[in-house]
């Protein structure tokens, strides 16, 4: 998608004629505690949609330091200039908190078929996966449905690579084959473990992702090849056999000094109870991490920076964290509820980005009966920028630790997510999937949430009346 910024404008500039300008919603349809909440929300809209100000900024982080995997110089890079842009924004309380993160490096690899006729396969190795000797592995390959077959074939399977041929249904039902199947191939006797990529069809484009290791089986080098090569090597394997060579020179170093990005806007009359956002900011190495989750990053910032630029300081303190080594550790969740564990239980609701920052839908909720009603509410002030479902469920990797710690009601960005798995951990994460008016609905609809539950006079979830 380009941006051509006079059509963004001319759009925005539209929109805002034929809503934006107007109440949002009749003040007879809101509750009344929620009317005075509706001039602001119309503001935080018209700031937000009048700019392709999130867009460019996703774009100035992604073109500059590229992907941002956890240990490596681009990632630490580019929080410094977070640093400094947050305190330029005039945001409060900018710091990073320091994080002990996963150091995975995935130097030189490749995947050729020797037999019955050399060819180069399209692969990526998974995320915290061993590498292979320097001259590679050499193996005859075996390809199998799914790990019934892997059992029953098991005399084949020794001494092979072996493929697990799973076709892509949806992403949490297919995702385990990629994070166990190096562990479940190495105890049966596999030298090394293929998985078809973990993603919608694509252009030849191979998904990377993390492989976890059970503690007490064999390290295997594990990998990914596109869903055309995996098909290539399934009709190959079925004419007679097939011969080929993995280099992989993946290597985990000891962990690395990083940090998450922490930044407020501080509360007029509560600052010690806090509403958080935040997204991941580390991501693989391929692509440049726009869409998973560089743009959660973004418009999660955009909702402290809109209400700094508009003068809003709701009552508590909304606080931005903006966490590392999701992908490859999660060490930033933990440290964060680790660092944060004395004042987890003044959390009133934390708000996560990491689903992509396409069209929003509305947000995902896990809380109290009483705090879901509030926050049906809340949403009517967000029906112009589509983003007006709350949904059964609500949560994420990185707010999830300190959730669970500290039952804290949890709310997660729901966004048209029907390209999301195409381009997930693939060379194709690029800000140009991304178009500038979706993510200005997205931070729109973040800044609202984030400031309205701040401010109410009590806490979310809480009777009204009460402190
Ligand atoms: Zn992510």
């Amino acid at each position: 998608v380009q941006h051509s910024r006079r059509a963004f404008l001319s759009l925005a500039s539209g929109l805002a004629l034929s809503g934006i300008a107007r109440p949002a919603t009749s003040s007879e349809t809101l509750p009344a505690w929620l009317v005075s909440y509706r001039e602001p929300s119309s503001r935080l809209i018209g700031a937000a949609l009048s700019d392709t100000f999130a867009w460019r900024r996703l774009a100035e982080l992604t073109d500059t330091f590229g992907p941002r995997l956890s240990g490596s110089p681009a990632l630490e890079d580019a929080i410094r200039w977070a640093l400094r842009q947050m305190r330029t924004d005039g945001l409060d309380h900018v710091r990073g908190e320091p994080v002990m993160v996963t150091h995975w490096v995935r130097g030189e690899e490749s995947l050729d078929v020797l037999s019955p006729y050399p060819s180069r396969v399209a692969m990526l190795g998974l995320g915290n996966s061993v590498g292979t000797p320097r001259e590679g592995i050499e193996a005859p390959l075996v390809v199998v449905s799914g790990f019934e077959e892997l059992e029953s074939r098991r005399a084949e399977v020794a001494g092979s690579i072996v493929l697990i041929n799973v076709p892509y249904t949806d992403y949490f039902s297919t995702v385990g084959y990629r994070t166990t199947s190096a562990s479940r191939a190495g105890r049966v006797g596999a030298v090394a473990a293929l998985v078809r990529s973990v993603g919608l069809d694509g252009l030849r484009t191979p998904h990377t992702g993390v492989t976890t290791y059970q503690s007490d089986g064999p390290r295997i080098p594990a990998a990914a090849v596109s869903v055309e090569d995996a098909s290539r090597l399934a009709r190959l394997a079925a004419r007679g056999p097939v011969r080929l060579r993995l280099v992989m020179g993946a290597q985990m170093l000891p962990d690395a000094q990083s940090s998450n990005i922490v930044a407020e806007i501080s509360g007029r009359e509560k600052p010690d109870e806090i509403v958080v956002v935040g997204a991941h900011f580390d991501s693989w190495d391929v692509g440049t991490g726009a869409i998973d989750d560089g743009g959660g990053c973004i418009v999660t910032w955009e909702a402290l920076r809109l209400m700094r630029a508009l003068n809003l300081r709701p009552r508590r303190t909304v606080r931005l964290v903006l966490f590392v080594n999701e992908e490859n550790g999660l060490r930033g969740a933990l440290a964060y509820r680790d660092q944060h564990k004395s004042e987890l239980s003044n959390h009133v609701l934390m708000l996560e980005s990491d689903s992509g920052v396409f069209r929003p839908r509305g947000f995902g909720f896990t809380g109290t009966p009483d705090a879901r009603d509030t926050l049906e509410s809340i949403a009517l002030l967000l029906s112009h920028v589509g983003a007006d479902r709350i949904g059964p469920s609500g949560g994420g990797p990185d707010i999830g630790p300190s959730v669970a710690m500290a039952q804290i009601p949890a709310m997660s960005l729901e966004t048209d997510e029907s390209k999301y798995f195409l381009y997930h951990h693939t060379a194709a994460d690029t800000v140009d999937k991304l178009d500038a008016l979706d993510m200005a609905r997205c931070a729109a609809a973040v800044a609202i949430v984030a400031y309205v539950v701040a401010d109410l006079p009590q806490r979310l979830g809480q009777p009204a009346g009460t402190q």
